[in-house]
């Protein structure tokens, strides 16, 4: 009762001059909200606050609730296609277009030319086509819904013919035979987990089938006792049958890993010279773009699919589409050093290590030690699985505590600095860490040892 009268009421708290401050900068209701939630728990708690206190208890509520949560941080754990840390960024040219088109009308679903209506899918038909040879194009919000849509409008009630080795969890619960179900067609499998033959697509054709589905092993390897069937005799069986052969090829290649050192990934170009009557990848991923899904193929196929109702719900972004655009212009210019995905896959053992030498030089100038060390460097994100590129790492055995806490202190930094931990010292990989955050990093390590 003693406490419950000596706590002041919100309204007398708000005429306040702490409140008039703080409502002429963060608007009244949430001041309110904030007042109100501190008596609360100090009603709860039954320990009234001095003002200074609550002050700054209401000041802190509300900067924690203005905190932005979506906000960059510093990739240094080397994994170029972090999905949770956003996959690809974007190229300068593509973070430039969206601010362009952000805050004003666009073109999205207009055409000035004639001042008709467009159509947003297909207004990078064009550059798609050209880089893709592919008839027609359309994009969606990503490689998933490109997947589901093309089997619901095309499949539903008929059976679809795909490979038990290939029934895949691509990862985020995105698991092949549910979004087959999902989409109303009826999978058939056929194979066994680590061999499928030609035979066995061909056996497996009933009057119902409509398709054979081809899904890439976007981020795992079978090795040993193995056998799958290309993409060129699929696309025969496919014809012989009239089936249609649709490929998930996920990565979204457009430029060929192996002149890059690295592992063959199928390109979309592939795909579509091999006889895929549709392709569904991700723009995100080897083609370092914004999240989006692409169609490519058929003019007839991508028609139906995109004239589909499911179409209208995965709809993409304006914003995406200007990034995407511009994205695709590099490509369209050969300018791949400035997507910036491929400027970490090519970065030479050479340059990373002459980085991680010189955040090792930089630090030890501020009196932190740290060793520079071999190690890897991967994709990731559902790309190139089990490859791993040659990387210089600075690491750190931590000072006290354990290289758990160092990892913490090093993401409470901001920005937050994203390492890993082996055999209890914090790695980061220069490889993924953009040019220009270096001083980031280097303030991030110093200030978290001292
Ligand atoms: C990554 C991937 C997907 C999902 O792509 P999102 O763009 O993340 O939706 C689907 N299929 C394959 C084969 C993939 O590699």
């Amino acid at each position: 009762m003693d406490t419950l009268r000596a706590l002041p009421s919100v309204h007398q708290l708000l005429e306040e001059s702490e409140a008039v401050a703080m409502v002429s900068a963060h608007g009244r209701p949430l001041v309110r909200f904030a007042v109100q939630r501190v008596l609360d728990e100090e009603r709860a708690s039954g320990a009234v606050a001095e003002p200074p206190m609550r002050w700054a208890r209401v000041e802190r509520l509300i900067r924690e609730l203005r905190r932005p949560r979506l906000r960059p941080v510093v990739n240094a754990t080397g994994v170029i296609l972090h999905t949770n840390l956003g996959r690809a960024p974007l190229a300068r040219a593509a973070a430039e277009a969206v601010a362009r088109v952000a805050s004003s009308y666009s073109t999205v679903e207009f055409d000035p030319l004639t001042g008709r209506r467009g159509r947003r899918h297909d207004l990078l038909g064009e550059l798609l086509r050209y880089l893709t040879g592919a008839e027609a194009t359309a994009v969606v919000n990503n490689c998933a819904a490109a997947v589901l849509l093309m089997l619901t409008a095309l499949a539903r009630g008929k059976e679809v013919i795909v490979a038990r080795g290939e029934l895949v969890e691509i990862g985020g619960g995105f698991r092949m035979p549910e979004v087959m179900r999902l989409s109303g067609a009826r999978m058939v499998e056929v194979g066994t987990t680590n061999r499928t033959r030609a035979e066995d697509y061909a056996a497996a054709v009933t009057p119902k089938t409509v398709a054979i589905m081809k899904v890439h092993a976007s981020n795992f390897q079978v090795v040993g006792f193995t056998e799958s069937v290309e993409l060129k005799p699929l696309a025969a069986i496919a014809r012989q049958h009239q089936l249609w052969l649709l490929h998930d090829l996920g990565s979204g290649a457009l430029l060929d890993t192996t002149t890059y050192g690295l592992a063959a990934e199928p390109r979309v170009q592939d795909s579509l010279l091999s006889g895929v009557d549709l392709v569904a990848a991700s723009a995100d991923k080897l083609l370092g773009g914004p999240q989006a899904g692409l169609l490519l193929g058929r003019a007839d196929l991508v028609e139906r699919v995109m004239k589909h109702p499911l179409a209208r719900a995965v709809r993409v972004d304006k914003l995406t589409i200007a990034a995407l655009g511009a994205t695709l212009d590099l490509y369209l210019t050969q300018s791949f050093d400035e997507v910036p995905i491929w400027n970490m896959l090519r970065a030479s053992a050479d340059s990373v290590r002459r980085r991680a030498q010189a955040w090792q030089s930089r630090l030890a100038e501020l009196g932190v030690a740290a060793d520079v060390a071999a190690a890897e460097s991967t994709v990731g994100g559902g790309s190139l699985p089990g490859e791993r590129l040659p990387t210089t790492v600075v690491a750190i055995t931590p000072r006290q505590g354990g290289a758990t806490d160092l990892l913490a202190r090093l993401r409470a930094h901001e920005p937050a600095v994203i390492g890993r931990i082996v055999e209890e010292r914090v790695l980061l990989d220069p490889r993924t860490v953009l040019p220009g955050e270096d001083d980031a990093v280097i303030d991030a390590v110093a200030g978290s040892m001292s």
